[in-house]
């Protein structure tokens, strides 16, 4: 993640990740924090740009994630061929059924990637954020020589009250007077249907792209609903060569990101409630050994507050360590949404139990609803099992130690 902002947000941040390599952001960490809007781990991860995956990986707890290197290659040749290799002509062929444009050589094209520099130095991604506000200005005031594919975009919006760069391989094409987005999978089509999984990520890292690009046309001063409300998905059909393209609605998805993200507490009031001198950067000196250096990280990153849910697994890079903090702390979070939300207050299922069959201690008067619920609850279960041959079993106590 870039980080732009200045004042104190910034140094805590800078702080935070210390010399551990940077992360930038990306529509899938953007989404994976929609998912979960109240963990402040993934937030202060994010937010200090530190890679999510690298750090799971040194708490002992790595997350196998993303493509093979054999999809990424074939990915990056689809990509390419669409592109650089046929002169854009491949990609206007695709877009035809949707997208009316010139064929090369009238396709006027702008890479933002070709803006000169040195490449991935803040100086370049400035750079190539003044050309992506400038182009998109062009087109939005309908400038006759503004280009018809803007390739390589980079917007820069606030995301929580922290600057974000972020780098859509997704493109802005400009019809009559409208924006439309476009993404390239290298997934297949097969028969006009996709993989449900892979179509439904896409939708929601499209989303994201949606939402900055409407949040930069409307810091340029342009109507964002310049930008059509979806994203023209273009993959391979079958398991060809060939490119086909299919239009999905984005409008509900980027509606309700927007609203998740402007309802979560800014980020610079999150960074204010975490303990002084946090840094996930442990060791910087690298002298401690495997085993001190996990628990030294384990201490720094169970200092900041997580809202682990079993659906964190499919979302973020930190699940399998956080999955594993909910078992060893007994969290109620492990067994759900539903269970962590009726267990509000109740810090461990054993805490649960002791609830449901002695009912609330003394000082814990304001569980006495959550206590009735449960007695309520194991009563029925009690019950239940009178009535079955396994009669008289005594539940077994939920586990505390590490699975
Ligand atoms: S896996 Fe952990 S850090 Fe990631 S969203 Fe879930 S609780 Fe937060």
């Amino acid at each position: 993640m870039s980080l732009r902002e200045g004042g104190d947000a910034v140094g805590g941040l800078d702080a935070i990740r210390g010399t551990l390599p940077g992360a930038r952001a990306n529509a899938r960490s953007v989404a994976a924090l929609t998912e979960n809007p109240g963990c402040t781990r993934r937030r202060v991860i994010d937010a200090a740009g530190v890679a999510a995956h690298e750090l799971a990986e040194k708490l002992g707890h790595p997350t196998p994630r993303g493509q093979s290197p054999f999809a990424i290659e074939g990915g990056n040749r689809f990509e390419d061929r669409l592109k650089r290799r046929s002169g854009y002509e491949l990609l206007v062929d695709a877009l035809a059924r949707y997208v009316d444009l010139p064929k090369p050589p009238d396709l006027i094209v702008e890479d933002v990637n070709d803006i000169g520099g040195r490449r991935y130095t803040p100086e370049w991604m400035d750079a190539r954020v003044a050309r992506t506000d400038d182009v998109l200005s062009q087109i939005a005031r309908g400038d006759e020589h503004a280009p018809h594919i803007v390739d390589h975009p980079v917007l820069r919006f606030d995301l929580t009250g922290v600057t974000v760069n972020l780098e859509p391989d997704a493109l802005a094409f400009r019809v009559g007077e409208k924006l439309e987005l476009v993404e390239i999978k290298a997934y297949p089509i097969i028969d006009g249907q996709a993989d449900p999984g892979k179509l439904a990520s896409t939708a929601g890292q499209s989303a994201v792209y949606h939402m900055a690009l409407r949040a930069t046309l409307e810091r340029l001063g342009f109507d964002p609903e310049l930008l059509v409300w979806s994203v023209i998905l273009v993959a391979p059909r079958n398991f060809g060569r060939q490119p086909v393209a299919h239009r999905i609605p984005l409008k509900k998805k980027s509606m309700s990101l927007a609203r998740v993200l402007k309802a979560v507490p800014r980020t610079p009031d999150v960074l204010a409630t975490l303990p002084d001198g946090l840094t996930f950067d442990v060791d910087p000196a690298a002298k401690l050994d495997g085993v001190a250096l996990r628990w030294a990280l384990r201490n720094a990153v169970e200092s900041v507050p997580a809202l682990y849910v079993p659906e964190c697994v499919q979302n973020c890079d930190m699940a399998k360590f956080c999955r594993w903090e909910a078992w060893e702390h007994d969290d109620p979070a492990r067994l759900g949404r539903t269970v962590r939300d009726n267990l509000a207050g109740v810090h461990s299922l054993a805490d649960a139990l002791r609830l449901a069959t002695s009912g609330p201690a003394a000082g814990e008067e304001e569980l006495a609803d959550v206590a009735e619920a449960l007695g309520d609850t194991y009563a029925a279960i009690q019950r239940a099992r009178a009535r079955v041959p396994t009669a008289g079993v005594t539940p077994p106590l939920p586990r505390a130690s590490t699975p």
